[in-house]
């Protein structure tokens, strides 16, 4: 009897978890859409001109923008009640696998030591990283300056391996000093306050930061990697990564790729993606 009992308590636990919108009450996003024409999608919340959350309001940026007309398409066109949650490139992974967030549209790059972890739809974009100094700062020109100097570490982020190692999730394999901080704006802060030499990043993102203080920084327009922008999913929904790619073709096709980078990045003096990127499978 007991035992019975126990297995009752357990499948009742299980079945309030997947009620209360738990990761595990569909199978895939293109479901939970068709039933409840709602999501959690995970952006960041810190950085200006792609994902920036200002008080009580929505985040804005180039990639809400890019996810809210995605997830339009996913839902054949109907409005979709989007729940906004920060994904910091610290969490990312663990944000899709426990269902906290549905999709993720947040600066990731698609790379080699994420794929088993995730499936990217996508890519909806290629940057290049690129390296932001102090407006003043003279001796470093070039990518390969950063040779020993002090550069940012932001947890779970990709960027300070294309320095430090080798291909393919690195790029330069230089000895550099590592500066560790939570989140992009933080390496900013610590930039500013003289506590790093460069932060080196998507080109997107140092731009979105400059833009926000002229004058103060400067781009070194040194761009050394091509940076895949994927589309998180929890691994393993393929479904949803295919229809996540039909809409990404339509998204470059009809026109809105290009209108939206140039809302965001257009004054920013950047040579901005002209073309749809080659589509990858979905893993
Ligand atoms: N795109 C790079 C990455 O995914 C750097 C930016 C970020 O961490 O969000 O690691």
């Amino acid at each position: 009897m007991r035992r019975t009992g126990a297995v009752l308590a357990v499948t009742a636990m299980a079945a309030g978890l997947a009620a209360c919108g738990g990761g595990d009450s569909y199978t895939n996003v293109m479901d939970k859409l068709k039933g409840a024409k709602e999501i959690t999608i995970g952006t960041k919340w810190d950085q200006p001109s792609l994902g920036l959350k200002k008080g009580g309001g929505d985040p804005e940026g180039f990639d809400v923008d890019v996810a809210k007309y995605i997830v339009k398409e996913l839902a054949g066109g109907q409005d979709v009640k989007i729940t906004w949650k920060e994904s910091p490139s610290s969490n990312r992974e663990a944000l899709l696998a426990n269902g906290t967030v549905d999709i993720i549209f947040a600066t990731y790059s698609i790379t080699d030591a994420r794929k088993p972890k995730v499936t990217f739809g996508g890519p909806y974009v290629i940057v290049h990283q690129d390296t932001m100094v102090r407006a003043d700062a003279a001796d470093i020109a070039k990518a390969t300056d950063l040779k020993d100097k002090r550069i940012c570490q932001a947890q779970g982020s990709n960027s300070y391996k294309r320095i430090t190692d080798p291909p393919p999730d690195g790029k330069l394999g230089l000895p550099a000093k590592l500066v560790g901080a939570s989140n992009y704006s933080e390496c900013v802060q610590k930039l500013s306050g003289g506590n790093l030499d460069a932060v080196t990043t998507d080109n997107l993102i140092l731009a979105g930061f400059s833009s926000q203080e002229p004058g103060k920084y400067k781009l070194l327009n040194d761009p050394f990697t091509d940076e895949k922008y994927g589309i998180g999913l929890k691994k393993g929904d393929k479904t949803t990564c295919e229809a996540v790619n039909k809409a990404v073709t339509k998204m470059w096709q009809d026109g809105t790729a290009t209108q939206l980078l140039t809302k965001w990045f257009g004054k920013t003096g950047l040579d901005l993606p002209k073309e749809a990127p080659p589509a990858e499978g979905c893993a």
